[in-house]
């Protein structure tokens, strides 16, 4: 095969997609992918390791069909990941500036960021690598960015403090970007106050015409189809126009309650989970935010707090808050006592009562590395069905439910599947210190 007739099979697939995708389909996955001409087997130049997945996940067949199948059933390519910075698509005009028309304040209020969220501040690991680069990309317009970007994960894993990163790299952009950060909540204040005032077009002028919008917790917008329709018809006139929207979420866009038009147009885009940063990580989270305090925090006490805290980052910071407020331990050898003491309540039970089946599933999903969902779902890979048993198990040791409502709450499952899980576990638990030890410091991560 020439390298000729491989770069027309690519212009022709190319053609194909762009008939068949919708443009902002278009622009996120196929615009910045080439082929190597170098190669003498099919070579896609990717700006990262997700557009190859995305690709071959939704565009399996097309790819099998332009460059062939291997034995395996898989498209016959290879993927290559570009270093440098992808150029801008051509078909897309440059992002209108809105400095001149429309400045970045609405109605006379600053965009309110956070000062401490922004990207230096904001510890890389390999939980959230790829979309803090997405982030930066975003931020920078270098073309490499996606539209829209939905960055999803549970509470306290710096989707927030990533939102205000992109705020804080705009405004130091030597350009003037219109641009509004906002949560979901403000959103809807503002609309029911436009409304009340009669200014409503006021508004809705004042958000289409910005250059980038950042929205916080969409979740928000469940069970409000008025305020959703209001937001939709903003989102969609925003990427019309080529403009750039990054939403953050709990949940990813198919599990919120919202119209399919609008999780539709959310999946268009880069939909890309954060989760909780691995142990060094955290350890390097631990001792920034020490230094941010005015003290040092030795390796192995921060390690010593990182193997005892995995929920969310913001649990980690509260610690730390804890350790700067009791300067006077700094002076003490930090045995593990010492630490225990200052911690307390963070790594001791807490209160029965505040514990929810949700709160055991995100746990034990995080600690145990499976989605929610497998745990409440049907597959039986080994640590799946671990991961879920063990959920099952602190369900009924934690829940003061019945044990048909706690099953149920997995999927559907039964009273008797539940015992089963729990019987299974309590046994390992007993035979087994690392898992013991394991399912210990879960259930201190659900109580606390
Ligand atoms: P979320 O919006 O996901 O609930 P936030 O963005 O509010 O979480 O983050 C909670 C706290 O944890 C913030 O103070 C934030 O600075 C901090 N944080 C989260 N992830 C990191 C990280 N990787 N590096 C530094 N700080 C982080
Ligand atoms: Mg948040």
């Amino acid at each position: 095969m020439s390298v000729q007739s491989l770069e027309e099979k690519w212009h022709d697939l190319l053609s194909l997609m762009r008939k068949k995708c919708n443009p902002v389909e278009y622009r996120n996955w196929w615009s910045p992918v080439e082929i190597d001409p170098e190669k003498e087997v099919p070579t896609l130049l990717v700006p990262n390791v997700f557009v190859s997945e995305y690709l071959l996940h939704h565009y399996r067949e097309e790819l099998g069909q332009h460059f062939g199948i291997t034995r395996k059933g898989k498209p016959a390519i290879s993927f290559s990941v570009r270093e440098r910075v992808c150029p801008k698509p051509k078909s897309s005009p440059p992002p209108r500036r809105s400095g001149s028309s429309v400045g970045p304040v609405p109605f006379g209020q600053e965009v309110m960021l956070n000062k401490g969220y922004t990207f230096d501040n904001f510890i890389e690991g390999p939980s959230n690598r790829f979309i803090k680069s997405a982030c930066i990309g975003v931020a920078s317009g270098s073309g490499c960015s996606y539209n829209p970007l939905l960055i999803h994960g549970g509470v306290g894993l710096g989707k927030t403090h990533l939102l205000h990163g992109i705020g804080h790299a705009l405004r130091e952009r030597p350009e003037r970007i219109g641009f509004q950060c906002i949560t979901t909540e403000g959103f809807i204040n503002q609309l029911i106050s436009h409304l009340r005032e009669k200014s409503i077009d006021k508004m809705k002028r004042y958000f289409r015409n910005l250059d980038v919008l950042l929205v916080d917790d969409i979740q928000f917008l469940e069970n409000r189809p008025n305020f959703e329709d209001e937001f939709c018809n903003t989102f969609e006139t925003l990427i019309n126009q080529n403009k750039q929207i990054v939403i953050t979420s709990d949940k990813p866009p198919g599990q919120l309650k919202l119209s399919e038009r609008m999780v539709a147009r959310m999946e268009c885009g880069l939909v890309a989970h954060i989760g909780m940063p691995d142990l060094e990580t955290r350890v390097a989270i631990l001792q920034h935010k020490a230094e941010q305090r005015g003290f040092t925090l030795s390796q192995k006490v921060a390690f010593y707090i990182a193997d005892h805290l995995f929920n969310n980052v913001r649990q980690m910071e509260g610690v730390i808050n804890r350790l700067g407020a009791q300067r006077s331990l700094m002076d003490r050898e930090m045995t593990e006592g010492v630490i225990d003491d200052a911690l307390g309540d963070l790594l001791r039970p807490g209160n029965r009562s505040r514990i929810s089946i949700d709160r055991i599933l995100t746990t034990v999903a995080l600690a145990f590395d499976v989605s929610e969902q497998d745990l409440c779902g049907p597959k039986r890979a080994r640590k799946i069905l671990t991961a879920r048993q063990i959920a099952m198990y602190l369900a009924k040791e934690l829940l003061n439910e019945s044990l048909s409502k706690t099953a149920s709450a997995f999927g559907g499952k039964t009273h008797s599947t539940l015992l089963h899980a729990w019987k299974k576990i309590s046994l390992a638990l007993k035979n087994d210190d690392k898992l013991r030890r394991r399912v210990q410091k879960t259930r201190q991560n659900i109580e606390a």
